[in-house]
């Protein structure tokens, strides 16, 4: 008799984690959320800790041949205090895990360090930890952020309430163009090394991709405007498959506007030249690290003139659907791409 094999394609990543979660048992009432959102909640006493972790493999996350490696490593940490910002917490403490295998020298390791050590700074948090290991695949880095809040500031994805306005912070889309761009040029270069790679024109995409910020600024303003969002997370797969997340958590539907969507102008223009629908890259292009939140109407006030954060619909009844309603007017139904792991 042969062995049940289930792909694991045929789950998806996020069909693979509810599988494993079923499995998962919450022994402590100190573990206030566990599975299911962008970082996990911990009570510990006053304040809660918040806990989250990534992890990043050369060549699936990013590829040295174009990555320099002290962005590498401003990005892992960068990806971790996106995730803490999005629980509307602030990032303290980090621990960073690297497997190297005997490519990369200690001058590799400290470029690495440079990247990581100057995020820390700039994140105000402390390496604390980690662990280091022998690959035989190339660099793997793992970081875990922890991050602190009072109980009531923290947002969870499930808050989102009928009539809330959908924010996004920043513009979106360029991580993906940027990541076109870098792959593009690498094909240049492979089939011919003497053209030097045409970069200059495209510098602001492609920092999207190998250098992402994570939006404490915005987590920041949002406490000195006295506006604690109803739902939050942050845009690591793509705003559609993200608002799917809302939606799910918190039982709602949401109608987004097409002219409402923030794209910058570079963004735009290469998504054109590289033959993209910018409106698809804005909805399905991963890693912009934006913030994804809704408000409550009364707040809306407070945000209104805010210059970084958009409006860009509204969350209605679960059974209204989702929606985006194109520039031409017309409710096409959304449909989340994302990111696809496997
Ligand atoms: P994000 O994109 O915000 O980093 P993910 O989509 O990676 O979040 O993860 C969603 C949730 O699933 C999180 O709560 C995360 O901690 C959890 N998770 C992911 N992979 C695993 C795993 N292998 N085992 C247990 N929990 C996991
Ligand atoms: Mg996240």
């Amino acid at each position: 008799m042969s062995e049940k094999r289930t792909e694991i394609s045929a789950l998806g990543e996020f069909g693979l984690i509810d599988h494993l979660n079923e499995k998962i048992v919450i022994r402590h009432s100190s573990t206030l959320k566990g599975i299911g959102d962008d970082a996990a909640v911990i009570d510990s006493g006053e304040h809660v800790k918040v806990v989250t972790t990534d992890l990043l493999l050369e060549g699936v996350h990013f590829d040295l041949s174009y990555a320099p490696l002290t962005h590498v490593g401003f990005k892992a940490v960068a990806v971790n205090v996106s995730d803490v910002a999005a629980m509307n917490a602030i990032p303290k403490q980090i621990t960073v895990s690297i497997a190297l295998s005997n490519r990369f020298s200690v001058e590799a390791v400290d470029a690495l360090y440079a990247g990581i050590n100057a995020a820390a700074e700039h994140y105000s948090v402390d390496v604390i930890g980690g662990d280091t290991t022998a690959s035989r695949s190339g660099l793997v880095i793992s970081v875990t952020a922890i991050g602190e809040a009072k109980k009531e500031q923290i947002v969870y994805r499930s808050g989102a309430k009928v009539n809330d306005i959908i924010c996004v912070t920043g513009d979106l889309g360029g991580a993906l163009v940027g990541l076109q761009v870098l792959e593009r040029e690498k094909q240049v270069f492979l089939s011919n090394p003497d053209m030097k790679p045409e970069l200059e024109k495209y510098q602001i995409v492609t920092a999207r991709q190998l250098r992402p910020e994570a939006r404490m600024d915005i987590i920041h303003e949002l406490r000195e405007l006295e506006v604690i969002p109803t739902s939050m997370m942050d845009i690591s797969d793509g705003l559609a498959s993200e608002l799917f997340h809302i939606c799910k958590a918190s039982n709602v539907g949401v109608t987004i506007y097409e002219d409402k969507l923030p794209i910058d102008k570079q963004t735009f223009d290469t998504a054109v030249e590289l033959g993209l629908d910018p409106i698809t890259c804005v909805l399905n292009g991963g890693e912009d690290y934006e913030l994804l939140f809704t408000i409550d109407q009364k707040d809306f006030h407070k945000l209104e003139k805010h210059p970084d954060i958009h409006f860009i619909g509204h969350v209605s009844k679960e059974e209204d659907g989702k929606y985006l309603v194109t520039k031409s007017g017309t409710a096409a139904q959304l449909k989340a791409q994302g990111w696809k792991h496997f």
